[in-house]
């Protein structure tokens, strides 16, 4: 890399101060009340949303 190309360390940390990683934001599951991901299934009941639950449903 040419050395006019440099970037000085103000820029860079600038730049990397947008690369810090958020904590994903916990969901409640609706039919047992435990932490889920969002967006997905229950892992402690298996309920994804009203008529559709897995691992679960086949115990009707
Ligand atoms: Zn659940």
């Amino acid at each position: 890399m040419h050395p006019t190309h440099k970037m000085c360390h103000g820029r860079t940390r600038r730049r990397r101060s947008h690369h810090a990683l958020r904590a994903a934001k916990p969901a409640v599951c609706p039919n047992c009340g435990s932490a889920k991901q969002p967006h997905a299934a229950c892992p402690n009941c298996g309920y994804v949303r009203p008529g559709l639950s897995l691992k679960t449903s086949e115990e009707e």
